[in-house]
């Protein structure tokens, strides 16, 4: 059997993202070239012939009116070895919390950059984040080569600076593909173009990306990533496996509602499988769980050992960008595996040196500014579950960001969990109406009409359960 694996693409804007994937679907035989002439041809009447690719994996409207992808989209193609799942990223400042969303799930990053432009903020920014959020393996594809026409030197240029960014992240040995999205060279043949390049085409290279795989044994956690109505399956639960398993007739707990559920049948891009393993993306359609009780950022657990929600935790954090002066009290939101809950700043324990994350034995610990490294603790002020480093990484990692902005990023330590549901401490007084709100008629209809325009994981339109008049 192919082994699975979920690519994020990530990147500056208009670096051709979404041109690149839609190229090498294109090339894959998986989209066919009447669909691609539609868009031309629609394009065209709009001034936007060029998105003709793009568009294969822009899907909603709206993103095609601005010429932005604004959710996360999704796609399946098979090389020799892989069946991958690609997710496309959106680009967009606004849209910096469905990446962590996306990157959260992925075993690699395929990071697109633009070769007449080279670096730019978001490069650099959703490189930290991918380094940050525990992705070790990034491809580069230097893309656009066709407009510094094939220049091994230019190319070379930008392929440098990009090596130079990553391995100061610690992003060792990246692959680095030169590529023309538009022209289709060097994706799943070797460009004619560039004669001078001897290295792996994009599809050689996602060929032998090795799964992150997740840690053996210990009890099941699944963050939910996304939430459906199939007709006639009912509430199917979209998310990566971060650890354990999941078999047909389960008994699992949904957590922060702390209902139970069992597992009517599983999915796994598209195909119906009997069990799925620490690693996967899979869909669990659940008997007894309503649609509207479990959402994004809930996780999965077994009854007997459930998912434990944070009281509060302890955490190397460190802060980038515009934070200003950071006190007591501050009060960001924290994006985790899927969620994103508001925290408070606690205490600052101790501050560390960024680069090497040791000890910086400063004793001004009252406030800490942007570039600085520390360990705080925080406090959640919604229901929030989260597992240590030591335990479990991928739902230990985060980042934090206010608005529009990410301010920093980080990774638990330790936590004090809330011992009993039901108990009125601050958080969980407020975890209550945070549920309440949740299932309220307003959160419905919002719930209702998001879920109208989306498409599962694996790009099927979302059905709804019941039959409209179409
Ligand atoms: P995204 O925002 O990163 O997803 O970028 P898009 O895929 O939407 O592409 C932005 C623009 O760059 C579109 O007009 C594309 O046609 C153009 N583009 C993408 N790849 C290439 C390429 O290889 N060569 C040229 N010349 N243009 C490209």
């Amino acid at each position: 059997m192919k082994q699975r694996i979920t690519i994020v693409v990530l990147g500056h804007v208009d670096h051709g993202k979404s041109t690149l994937v839609g190229r090498f679907l294109f090339e894959k035989g998986i989209v066919h070239a009447e669909e691609i002439e539609r868009y031309a041809t629609l394009g065209a009447e709009m001034g936007k012939a060029s998105f003709k690719y793009a568009w294969v994996m822009d899907r909603s409207d709206e993103s095609r009116k601005r010429g932005l992808t604004l959710d996360l989209n999704y796609a399946d193609v098979e090389t020799r070895r892989r069946e991958i799942h690609i997710i496309d990223a959106p680009g967009h400042r606004d849209f910096v919390r469905s990446m962590i969303t996306g990157t959260t799930g992925a075993d690699a990053a395929l990071l697109v950059v633009d070769s007449q432009e080279g670096i730019m903020p978001q490069t650099r920014e959703h490189a930290q984040l991918a380094k940050l959020m525990g992705l070790e393996r990034v491809v580069v594809a230097v893309n656009k080569v066709d407009k510094v026409n094939y220049d091994p030197e230019a190319i070379g240029r930008v392929a440098t600076e990009i090596r130079q960014l990553l391995e100061g992240l610690g992003l060792m040995k990246p692959d680095i593909i030169p590529v023309s999205a538009w022209e289709g060279q060097n994706i799943t043949s070797r460009g004619e173009q560039m004669s001078w390049y001897k290295g792996r085409t994009l599809e050689e290279v996602l060929d032998i990306v090795e799964p992150r795989g997740g840690p053996k044994g210990g009890s099941l956690r699944m963050p939910v990533m996304q939430v459906l109505t199939v007709g006639g399956v009912g509430t199917v639960v979209l998310g990566r496996i971060e650890r354990g398993e999941v078999k047909e007739g389960d008994e699992l707990l949904v957590m922060p509602v702390n209902k139970v559920g069992i597992v009517r049948s599983i999915e796994a891009y598209g195909k119906k499988i009997d069990k799925a393993e620490a690693g996967e993306t899979v869909g669990v359609a659940l008997r007894n769980i309503g649609k509207l009780e479990v959402s994004r950022g809930d996780v999965l657990g077994p009854v007997d050992d459930p998912p434990k929600l944070v009281e509060d935790f302890t955490a190397k954090i460190v802060l980038i960008g515009d934070v200003g002066i950071v006190k007591l009290g501050w009060s960001p939101y924290i994006h985790c595996h899927t969620t994103a809950v508001p925290v408070k700043l606690e205490a600052i324990e101790m501050k560390l040196r960024p680069d090497s994350g040791e000890a910086s034995g400063e004793a001004e610990t009252s406030f800490l500014i942007d570039g600085d490294a520390a360990i705080v603790r925080m406090r959640p002020l919604k229901p929030l579950i989260l597992e240590s480093t030591d335990i479990l990484p991928g739902m230990s990692r985060f980042a934090l960001r206010l608005g529009k902005d990410t301010l920093g990023a980080g990774s638990c330590i330790s936590m004090r969990i809330t011992e009993r549901l039901g108990t009125t401490s601050e958080s969980e007084s407020r975890g209550f109406s945070y549920k309440h709100k949740k299932a309220g008629s307003g959160a419905k209809e919002m719930k209702k009409r998001k879920d109208e325009e989306r498409r599962d994981i694996w790009g099927k339109p979302i059905e709804k359960e019941k039959k409209g008049k179409k």
